[in-house]
């Protein structure tokens, strides 16, 4: 059993003011992998405070000098990215393979994209002819809390921290309780790239307490947040005294439009896609909206595509899935299931209990309904699990108001082989991304949301801009001096 209760602060590893222990449980086993402590108020003021002190002189850090630094932080993951892998599998439950494939490489992935967006970056440039002496500064904002969720943790840690440093902002990383170790591993990478003192810091614990100083602290000048629409309100209100910015990334109910003239590949890709990382995505098509004339021969091929995936312990090598992350997550998707099932949806396979053969582990079996209503809780809201609701329509228009009839504005999905449809399609839909046909989004690309899945921009030059001020300056002799 790991033992790790300090908290990374002002470069290095320091125990809490008050121990506070929890367990971190293995959702393949159900039993404790690693006790960390949660953090207090105090040790979060002391990381916020190391944050502050640091803030000037990184803020005023070369830009070449910090993308120097934060380059190393790839040369640590490539040299432990193995452990990240099995870290990540150990905590949250992504079959190892598929950690290894899909959740650890988010933080080289992302950092490439990065450093490519910062070369673009124009720190101090001319307003324009018109105004000789008019300059407009990019300047980090100050000190960030991040605070980051358990699904995808690698990718939400380097969607924050990366760009947060890069621009020349300091930062306190809250990350899951759920997941924490993988936090963990990438402070000692910062560390060991020689990211200096108060930088970077990482205090564990839990929303309420941790989160919830962050959020409310006049020292912290922004809070990005990716999570649950409902802790997003939560550190909105929280955050509205200190009037800082707040960016949030939070749930979504993903539409996904396949129509009769559909590749041959679309129905597998997009059960594959609803049920990869057990279906806990943010961005997950769990709305498969099916035209009418083939919406009786996709309800069966969807559910054999189900019935052929199996599940399993992370720790298994294979491309089954894995558990949900915890028995409160996998009580509330049984819960989900029995609604679909009392409220008259059409159950084709899965359903409630275990998978077959399963005594441990918070496993769920992939689950489809079909015959789904606009209007089910099914329907409505986030299941955050592998359930997949299909939905018959008749026309375009029909498909784009059930699509668009959602609190959330996350993720969107078109299957159709005519690109004029498509096309069409893609500027109909109210979400912040569109993705047609299995095209994957674009390097450096922004994510995010509309509506109730928040309204941030993470990745690419969108994702450096928002730990940025924009500073307009007059009366600039620039023939002295430029950064
Ligand atoms: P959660 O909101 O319960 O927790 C997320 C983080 O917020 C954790 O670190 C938690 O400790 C913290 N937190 C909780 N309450 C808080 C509060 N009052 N103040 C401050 N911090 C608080 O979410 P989760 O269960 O960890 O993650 C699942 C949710 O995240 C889903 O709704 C999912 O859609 C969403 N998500 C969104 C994106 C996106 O980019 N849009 C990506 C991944 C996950």
């Amino acid at each position: 059993m790991l033992i790790r209760r300090d908290f990374y602060i002002n470069g290095r590893w320091v125990a809490p003011v008050t121990p506070n222990d929890i367990p971190v449980i293995n959702p393949s086993t159900e039993e404790a992998c690693a006790i960390i402590s949660l953090g207090s108020a105090a040790d979060t003021e002391i990381a916020i405070a190391a944050a502050r002190t640091a803030f000037p002189s990184w803020a005023a850090t070369p830009p070449a000098r910090r993308k120097e630094l934060i380059t190393g932080i790839l040369t640590q993951y490539e040299k432990r990215a193995e452990e990240m892998a099995q870290t990540i599998a150990m905590e949250m439950g992504a079959p190892i393979d598929f950690a290894r494939s899909e959740q650890a490489p988010c933080l080289p992935w992302h950092l490439i994209n990065f450093l490519q967006a910062f070369d673009q970056i124009h720190w101090l440039k001319p307003l324009g002819d018109h105004a000789p002496g008019a300059m407009i500064a990019m300047e980090p904002i100050g000190v960030v809390g991040l605070i980051t969720p358990w699904n995808w943790p690698m990718n939400q840690i380097a969607l924050k921290a990366i760009p947060a440093m890069l621009a020349g902002c300091t930062c306190v990383l809250k990350p899951s309780e759920e997941s924490p170790l993988n936090a963990m591993l990438f402070a000692e990478f910062c560390h060991d790239a020689g990211i200096p003192p108060g930088v970077f810091n990482l205090v564990n614990g839990d929303g309420p307490v941790v989160g919830s100083t962050l959020s409310a602290h006049p020292d912290v000048e922004m809070i990005s947040f990716t999570g649950s629409t409902r802790a997003g309100k939560a550190i909105t209100k929280a955050a509205s005294d200190s009037l800082k910015r707040v960016t949030l990334e939070l749930g979504g109910k993903g539409a996904n439009l396949l129509f009769a003239d559909a590749d041959d590949h679309a129905v597998l890709r997009s059960v594959k896609r609803m049920m990869e990382n057990s279906g806990q995505s943010c961005n997950a098509p769990s709305r498969l909206l099916v035209e009418r004339s083939v919406y009786n021969k996709t309800v069966s091929k969807a559910a054999k595509i189900a019935d052929s995936i199996t599940v399993g312990p992370a720790m298994t090598a294979g491309d089954h899935i894995g558990p949900v992350i915890n028995k409160r997550q996998w009580d509330q998707i049984q819960n989900y299931i029995q609604k679909g099932i009392t409220e008259g949806a059409r159950l084709v396979t899965g359903g409630l209990g275990l998978p077959e053969g399963m005594k441990k582990g918070y496993f769920v079996r992939p689950t489809i309904f079909a015959d789904v209503k606009p209007g089910m809780t099914i329907e409505r809201e986030e299941i955050f699990g592998p359930v997949l609701s299909i939905i018959p329509f008749d026309t375009e228009e029909e498909a784009v108001c059930i699509a668009n009839d959602t609190p959330y504005g996350l993720t969107n999905y078109v299957q159709s082989s005519d690109p004029v449809r498509a096309n069409r399609l893609s500027r109909q839909l109210r979400s912040g991304m569109v993705e047609m046909n299995g095209e994957p989004r674009g390097a450096g690309s922004p994510f995010g949301g509309i509506k109730a899945s928040g309204r941030a921009r993470e990745g690419g030059i969108w994702g450096l801009e928002e730990f940025l001020e924009v500073k307009s300056i007059s009366g600039y002799d620039s023939t002295i001096t430029s950064k």
